[in-house]
């Protein structure tokens, strides 16, 4: 099978080749070849700086009502074609079929949120803040009325940085809202799964987005680093591991821009022995092995208060161990493979890693019923873990669940804010009073109280606190509009 070369749309026009190396990518679920991604060409990423600079004056001055058209025909564009869609992002990432078609429905949230842009972008005035009596006339004679007004204006050449885990769906917390603010935009998504992305971003062209206002680039670092440094890029808004993001942030911000980086994290759920049973194994089981771990929301370390480890761990391990392990698009799947042979190699690290630290493993997904072929590693479970072990507190971004034990709420809540992440934490309890001190005391900015993952919702901010994210203004929501948006404030008399 011979693999696809990932194109740049540059304007709308489809380049490929250019100098430098390249990134052979593998269908996971069967380690046949399914990509080529370009890492280093840099002159394509020029061009798409240059054609989003061109595009820039014409876009930002539409009306902001014709700007969102295309985002109502993008939306049913979409729905007509979540099944094509979710077919190449199983191919080439792994997730399930529903995984992949739910993954495609959240990004279709954020373009109906971005639509609304002609209310979320409306300024404010307050009219006669202050009366001035100079020149015309006096005080006694009634003053010039002064009014202050503030409006909210597009920021220029956005880029957005994309991760391999949700190739159709983070690129769309980011450019929809950018466009409808009246940006122009350049998408570098993840060179591990370049496909879905191409095909989604033709998709917004057919919609009517403007060729040059949405242009996609592929490459590695050093197309990142062309991107965050040039001179006519505005903003740049990045989704990754911790250790690229705070280099991107750093480096982008020296280098004059707007910034925001959604980065890694460590989850914890909290098990109160009151907690609903069945709710809390669900939701933990979700949290953990959903989409084979590799999401930032994974709900990675369980800590049981008092006995809760007596009846949580053996419902997980056996409902762990029922799940079906398979290619995402075979029947009954419940769990597809890593993304790629290094992910499957990091997990199966971390599990020596765990079980040299002396940790107890009371699952182990290296054994787990599934294909030979590809990059599969099943639900892995440990016990008795503790703080400063490695799989307590690095991301592993796999399906690897380890269980810590606490004496009680307050010791629960301790360990988790030791964590150097904050990007969620969930709670499942009866207890009213407990679901109230874990939300006020706990140092993370998602909270999910008897839910497995507190999703990122369109109209929200996806809040990561602490090294989950590095900047001020989170994706999404109120703040999405505010990041790709720079406020202008008039103070104005008329004499
Ligand atoms: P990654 O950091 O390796 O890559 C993300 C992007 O950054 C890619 O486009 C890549 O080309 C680029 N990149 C990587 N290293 C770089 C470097 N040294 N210099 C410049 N650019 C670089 O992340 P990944 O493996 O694709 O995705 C997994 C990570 O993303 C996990 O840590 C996960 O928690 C995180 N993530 C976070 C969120 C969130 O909202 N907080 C959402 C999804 C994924």
């Amino acid at each position: 099978m011979s693999a696809t070369i990932a194109s740049n749309l540059v304007a709308g026009e489809r380049l490929t080749g250019g100098a430098g190396s390249v990134r052979h990518n593998i269908n996971p679920a069967t380690g046949q070849p399914i990509s080529e991604a370009p890492l280093s060409n840099t002159d394509a990423a020029e061009r798409a700086v240059q054609a989003a600079r061109a595009a820039y004056p014409e876009w930002a001055a539409t009306p902001v009502g014709d700007r969102v058209q295309p985002l109502f025909r993008y939306k049913q564009i979409l729905e007509a074609n979540v099944d094509e869609l979710a077919k190449i992002i199983v191919a080439e990432h792994g997730k399930t079929t529903a995984e992949a078609i739910g993954s495609v429905r959240r990004g279709i949230d954020c373009i109906e949120f971005a639509a609304g842009a002609p209310a979320l972008t409306m300024g404010r005035t307050l009219p006669q803040i202050a009366v001035s009596s100079s020149f015309c006339r006096t005080q006694d004679e009634g003053g010039v009325g002064i009014d202050s007004q503030i409006d909210r204006v597009p920021v220029g050449v956005c880029v957005g940085i994309t991760p391999f885990n949700f190739p159709v769906m983070v690129p769309m917390w980011m450019w929809p809202m950018a466009v409808a603010c009246g940006n122009t935009f350049v998408l570098k998504p993840s060179e591990k799964d370049p496909l879905s992305s191409i095909r989604a971003t033709e998709m917004a062209h057919d919609a009517g987005i403007p060729k040059g206002v949405l242009n996609l680039v592929q490459g590695g670092p050093d197309v990142v680093n062309h991107l965050i440094k040039h001179p006519e890029v505005d903003a740049v808004s990045f989704v990754g591991s911790t250790r690229a993001g705070e280099y991107i942030y750093k480096t982008a911000a020296a280098h004059g821009k707007r910034v925001q980086c959604m980065c890694g994290a460590k989850n914890h759920s909290i098990i109160m022995p009151d907690a609903n049973r069945g709710a809390a194994i669900d939701g933990v089981l979700g949290s953990a092995f959903g989409n084979s771990g590799q999401r930032c929301l994974a709900g990675s370390v369980v800590v049981c208060v008092g006995d809760s480890a007596d009846w949580l761990i053996p419902g997980l391990v056996e409902a762990a161990s029922a799940i079906k392990v398979d290619r995402g698009d075979a029947p009954g799947c419940g769990m597809g493979p890593m993304q790629d042979m290094e992910g499957k190699e990091r997990v199966h690290e971390a599990i020596e890693k765990g079980v040299e630290q002396g940790a107890t493993l009371v699952l182990d997904g290296r054994q787990h019923q599934m294909p030979s072929c590809g990059c599969f590693v099943g639900p892995t479970i440990f016990d008795h873990a503790r703080p400063g072990m490695f799989i307590v507190d690095e991301e592993i971004f796999g399906p690897v669940l380890t269980i810590i034990r606490a004496n009680d709420l307050e010791d629960a809540i301790e360990m988790v804010n030791k964590s150097r992440y904050g990007n969620m934490a969930v709670i499942f309890t009866d207890s009213g009073n407990a679901a109230r001190k874990f939300k006020s005391t706990i140092g993370a900015g998602m909270l999910g109280i008897n839910v497995g993952v507190p999703a990122p919702m369109a109209a929200f901010p996806f809040s990561g606190w602490k090294q989950s994210f590095y900047g001020d203004l989170h994706a999404n929501g109120e703040d999405g509009v505010r990041f790709f948006t720079r406020s202008k404030v008039t103070v104005a008399r008329w004499l």
